[in-house]
């Protein structure tokens, strides 16, 4: 057995097993060792059936032992008296009004009870205790010798439990157990495999942050004597995994730095002059970025950076002032034409939005702007009628894109498609990047047309830097790459930040422009419910609009009754329309629908058509109705903080003082607590941070659509972790760019690395 063989060819599996694996993508034994447990059932054993305290809450783990139901002859009362035998003595247990339970408790199960010692001394029982069956598969490893599980390569047959061990849960899926992984594992384990692994850590690297080797830390995090010892292996893996996303991110940044780009010359000149024309002045913030960004056109490499900043702090402006600089500029060596400039957003009426701002923001300038969605094609200023835009074919203006004709192009991801082609283009702005993929981003970074326009020569010889990346592109005059910049309003906790964005320089839009109405935030109990909806319509008959946010899409589902149900859009919707609004149109939007009904509601509600929009949370990202004052979120505490706060930015657009209801289902004190956090504050960063503090690391699920694992997002906590990491990444690729000298490391980045010459 090596570690790079299959699964399929050691284990005998049943065809469940085998898609389950398929399903968790595990194939080679190398897949397996990866694969690691979600929690550890804390055995948590705090005392032994031997010498228990009345008095004192206990919780034990043993074997069940003699349940019978019988009826208490005074009170007529039902109960359910046995044992429960740990590895020291045994202690009676009994539960009153529970005649079933006996039922469900087999005889010699192995359980986890929870209960406060009753009795006196010598005559100890335990009622009603909490119990927690340990389900059979994960018996072997509860019941393993106190060595420590796999520690001589076999497991003790005896049936007594260890109370100290801890139980390796797996990921759930369908077909396979914890148990099979144990047992896998186990023989993985026995014949050293996991010894031959190479480990992708640099040696020096685990000696100056104190971390396991790899072989050790596998054994760790799946058969840990100690918690100690699965935290120091959980630590390791994260930061692995920090590392090797930190270097794919520095591998990328040097290449981006290889690449040249069109100078620009009197950028800040000509910022300033759009600057002044406008009506308001910038936020201190605003400059600041903007002259980060005008810096970065001043160097030969392309600009790589992301700006961050709320809904609401003018990100458009600081794209437009720095486009403005692009559009103004001639191409180099050449008397006529300008620059050009991509701005991709993320649907279609924020592109056709973003179209008519810069309609107004450039329409005094000699130039063509253009819009490319997928249901049409505009061009601005239209031949006739002056000051307007005019809808011309697809072909015609990629043709005019193609040859420099329109200045900039705004659109949704129809942008990216192969057909369009520039020739000049040296800025991108993509609005809501988290929407985009890096391969999409590439994409978008070489678009200009290779040959054609016969003066490729004329850039290479005048102005541009050769590049230095490793040979790639030899013999090839590679076009210019545009500069690059991607904004966001999402915020995310700046260690995430920096892992996920770890290629991009940043700049912060940290203070909202001046005159903005205060957002109110309200937290709704039960009994007030009607009230919010008094007050939202009060908002209505003003003419504004509401949101109502609905955790789910579905009507509750009658199979799970008892569990807590999350009131769905559609249910809403009908009963808002029915019982509650039956004046105004109410709208559902969510994300099962198609595109294009999406898009018509959108439409509507745009047009308010509709005035109550029932939405789950799809409206977090670009719906723009600055009419819209009001959102109700249910269900309010099964939503991250900072999504919260995303959704309530959608009523901050307008001068209108907005408002915000939260209905939670529940009334638990932490919930309400953590969302009393956003009546406090609307500074979505701080809120981010506080997610990050607040939310148990389980809950971090959302990592995944950064490509970052459960274990990544919990180092996300450990802000010198990240840093760490992201040290060692740079240093590693400065000193051995090809990563010749860092072969396993080489090979995990090699995914990514690949899908970026795949363009
Ligand atoms: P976002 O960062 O969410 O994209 P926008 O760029 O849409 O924000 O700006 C929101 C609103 O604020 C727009 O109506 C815009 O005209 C206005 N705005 C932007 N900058 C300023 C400023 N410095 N002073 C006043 N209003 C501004
Ligand atoms: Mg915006």
């Amino acid at each position: 057995m090596d570690p790079s063989s299959n699964i399929t060819d050691y284990f005998r599996l049943v065809p469940d097993q085998k898609a389950a694996l398929k399903r968790l993508g595990l194939h080679t034994i190398h897949d397996l060792l990866y694969h690691f447990p979600v929690r550890f059932d804390t055995a948590g054993a705090s005392a032994n059936a031997a010498g228990l305290v009345p008095g004192t809450k206990v919780t034990l783990i043993g074997t069940f032992h003699g349940l019978k139901a019988k009826k208490l002859w005074k009170s007529r009362r039902n109960a359910t008296e046995g044992w429960f035998e740990d590895g020291t003595g045994r202690v009676k247990v009994m539960w009153f009004n529970q005649p079933y339970i006996a039922s469900y408790i087999p005889e010699g199960a192995v359980a986890k009870v929870t209960g406060t010692v009753g009795g006196k001394e010598g005559r100890v029982y335990l009622t009603n205790p909490e119990v927690e069956i340990i389900p059979p598969d994960m018996v072997g490893a509860a019941i393993s010798s106190s060595k420590g599980l796999f520690a001589n390569g076999e497991t003790s047959d005896t049936v007594e439990v260890d109370s100290k061990s801890l139980f390796p849960i797996y990921p759930e899926s369908r077909g396979i157990t914890s148990r099979w992984f144990y047992h896998a594992l186990e023989r993985v384990f026995a014949q050293h495999v996991h010894e031959a692994l190479v480990d992708p850590i640099p040696p020096d690297i685990l000696k100056r942050y104190h971390l396991p080797d790899l072989a050790e830390a596998l054994i760790y995090i799946h058969t840990p004597e100690k918690d100690t010892h699965a935290a120091a292996a959980r630590k390791r893996f994260a930061f692995e995994e920090i590392l090797t996303i930190q270097i794919t991110r520095a591998m990328e940044r040097a290449e981006n730095d290889s690449f040249k780009t069109f100078p620009i010359s009197d950028a800040h000149a000509r910022a300033n002059e759009f600057l002044d024309s406008i009506a308001f002045p910038p936020t201190k913030a605003q400059i600041r970025a903007i002259d980060d960004i005008l810096k970065d056109f001043g160097k030969p490499h392309p600009m790589a950076r992301l700006l961050e900043g709320d809904v609401g702090s003018g990100k458009t402006l600081v794209a437009a002032a720095t486009a403005y600089a692009i559009v103004t500029a001639r191409p180099p060596g050449r008397t006529s034409g300008t620059l050009q400039v991509a701005y991709m957003a993320p649907t279609e009426i924020l592109a056709t939005q973003h179209f008519q701002s810069f309609i107004e923001y450039f329409s005094h300038l000699p130039i063509n702007i253009g819009l490319i969605t997928g249901s049409g094609c505009k061009k601005f200023p239209s031949k006739i009628g002056r000051g307007k835009a005019t809808e011309v074919s697809r072909a015609q203006l990629l043709k005019w894109v193609k040859n420099g004709e329109i200045a900039m192009l705004i659109g949704t991801h129809a942008l990216i498609q192969k057909s369009v082609e520039f020739q000049h283009l040296a800025y991108t702005i993509i609005d809501e990047q988290h929407r985009f993929g890096t391969k999409q981003r590439r994409a978008l970074a070489q678009k200009n047309a290779r040959e054609g326009a016969g003066h490729s020569h004329i850039l290479t010889e005048d102005c541009l830097t050769e590049g230095s990346s490793a040979g790639r592109n030899v013999g090839m005059s590679r076009a210019p790459s545009p500069h690059f910049l991607s904004m966001t309003a999402t915020p995310i906790p700046r260690t995430l930040a920096l892992t996920i964005y770890g290629d991009l320089d940043l700049s912060i839009l940290d203070e909202l422009p001046p005159g903005r109405a205060k957002i109110a935030t309200r937290i709704v109990k039960k009994d007030q419910r009607d009230e919010a909806y008094e007050l939202v319509r009060a908002e209505l008959v003003k003419g504004r609009q509401a949101y109502v946010i609905c955790p789910r899409i579905e009507e509750p589902d009658p199979a799970k009754i008892g569990a807590l149900q999350a009131r769905s859009a559609k249910a809403e919707q009908k009963r808002l329309q029915k019982d509650v609004f039956p004046e105004y149109e109410v709208g559902l939007l969510h994300g099962a629908m198609k595109p294009k009904e999406k898009d018509e509601v959108m439409k509507r509600f745009e047009r308010n058509e509709i005035q109550i929009l029932v939405a789950t949370s799809v409206v977090e990202v670009g719906v723009n109705v600055p009419n819209a004052t009001a959102i109700m979120i249910e269900g309010a505490e099964r939503f991250g903080l900072a999504q919260l706060h995303q959704l309530r930015g959608r009523v901050m657009r307008s001068s209108h003082p907005p408002i915000c209801f939260l209905l939670p289902e529940t009334t638990g004190e932490i919930s309400l607590k953590r969302l009393k956090t956003l009546e406090k504050s609307d500074d979505g960063f701080v809120l981010a941070e506080a997610d990050l503090a607040t939310r148990g690391a389980g809950d971090l699920r959302g990592g995944h659509q950064w490509g970052v694992s459960d274990i990544g997002m919990e180092a996300l906590q450990n802000v010198k972790l990240i840093q760490a990491a992201r040290e060692e990444a740079i240093r590693i690729v400065a000193a051995d760019p090809t990563l010749a000298q860092h072969e396993e490391l080489r090979m995990r980045t090699e995914t990514s690395h690949t899908e970026l010459h795949s363009e």
